[in-house]
């Protein structure tokens, strides 16, 4: 596993409790999916001795991480001999489009899946174009190592697109038309090496402050329509990108119910995190049948499912100095509430910390008990 944050940490679990072994491989000392691992290499993602180390002891490897170098992929999936070629899910190639959100929104022009009206701003020459008008306002992106809102910025005049772009340093963007969004949803597709793929239920998104904040499955304001046009566009992307692994996109909800792509994650995500409780196959264990060849089934959701996130805002709420972590009994008191916690040393605001997956037998007594938890967290309704 190249990556060693939470999604690294489910993974590890997933595969070891089908018998695997794990090594991941991050050079953050602290890193989640290390301190779960069968092993932590603490090494840069393109120190070559590290890479000649996984390649000895791996038989497959694969990613949490899009920001992985995807040339470190590349290197694995090759080998230095053709005898030592690694099997690599995702492929390298597929990982370099979604690093970068400028070959995103090509590969959505190339694939006719809508996207959001946009520009790419390569160089500074590129904020004279006339064009730029009508995507007023509009939320200026960069290109790369974007996450969690993190790299945008929202933008109403030709004066604040240019003083945001030299803020960010002048690196290679995206100008986006902001779009007012009826909702948000996203889709987990799992495909394998023969091509044969299956997905998660439509999962429905809210977001502040540009984080994920809650996830509801069954999605309780996407109509039929918009579910299917989701998954077919979901299945188009992967099959374009020759994916294997699993995939998430991202889609905004317009108010006439039309539907718009924003980013394709080359992994597992947080908005499929419910399915570790409320599925009979969760993305991580798609992840590890994926990577190892094993069967794809359809997950059957057997529960819904509401995911909250915890932030480490919740360990500085009533002004205290010090972190504090919140009283998880509080929480776990409530029927069927699940607490995951990524085991991460430090609370920081905005950092994911965690999640609660609240499972039930209907969507309404997911939503009521997810209510009570939020409340007992200090959190917002939702
Ligand atoms: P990140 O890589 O940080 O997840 P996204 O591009 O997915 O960045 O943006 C985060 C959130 O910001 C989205 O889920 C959505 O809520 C909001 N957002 C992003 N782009 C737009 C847009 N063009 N119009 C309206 N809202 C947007
Ligand atoms: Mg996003």
């Amino acid at each position: 596993m190249l990556g060693g944050g939470q999604l690294g940490r489910m993974f590890v679990h997933a595969a070891q409790r089908l018998g695997y072994r794990v090594l991941v491989l991050d050079p953050d000392a602290a890193s989640p999916a290390g301190a779960a691992a069968d092993r932590h290499l603490r090494a840069a993602y393109d120190d070559a001795q590290a890479l000649a180390e996984v390649a000895r002891c791996a038989a497959a490897v694969t990613t949490e991480f899009e920001n992985v170098p995807a040339a470190a992929l590349r290197r694995l999936a090759q080998g230095a001999s053709p005898a030592a070629a690694l099997p690599v899910a995702p492929p390298a190639d597929a990982v370099a489009i979604c690093q970068q959100r400028a070959r995103e929104k090509a590969l959505f022009l190339r694939t006719d899946v809508p996207c959001a009206p946009h520009a790419v701003l390569a160089r500074a020459a590129d904020l004279d174009a006339a064009a730029l008008d009508a995507l007023l306002p509009g939320l200026l992106k960069t290109s790369s190592l974007g996450y969690d809102g993190k790299g945008q910025t929202t933008v109403t005049t030709r004066a604040e697109l240019a003083a945001a772009w030299r803020a960010l340093g002048g690196v290679p963007c995206v100008l986006e038309k902001r779009l007012e969004l009826a909702c948000e949803l996203s889709v987990v597709v799992a495909r394998g090496r023969d091509g044969a793929w299956v997905h998660l239920p439509v999962q429905q998104n809210l977001h502040r402050h540009g984080i994920l904040a809650v996830t509801q499955v069954p999605a309780p304001d996407v109509a039929a329509a918009a579910a299917a046009a989701a998954l077919a566009a979901a299945a188009r992307l992967a099959e374009a990108l020759s994916y294997v692994g699993v995939l998430c996109v991202e889609f905004f909800v317009l108010a006439d119910g039309s539907l718009v792509a924003n980013e394709i994650a080359p992994r597992p995500h947080n908005s499929g995190h419910w399915s570790i409780d409320a599925c009979d196959v969760s993305q991580f264990e798609l992840q590890v049948r994926t990577l190892t060849g094993l069967p794809l089934t359809p997950p059957r959701q057997h529960s819904a499912a509401v995911m909250l996130n915890l932030l480490g805002d919740l360990w500085f709420t009533r002004g205290a100095a010090a972190p504090q972590a919140p009283r998880w009994e509080r929480v776990l008191a409530l029927p069927g509430v699940h607490l995951h916690l990524y085991g991460k040393s430090e609370a920081r605001r905005a950092r994911k910390m965690g999640h609660l997956t609240i499972t039930a037998a209907d969507a309404g007594s997911a939503r009521a008990v997810a209510l009570e938890a939020a409340q007992r967290l200090d959190l917002p309704a939702f």
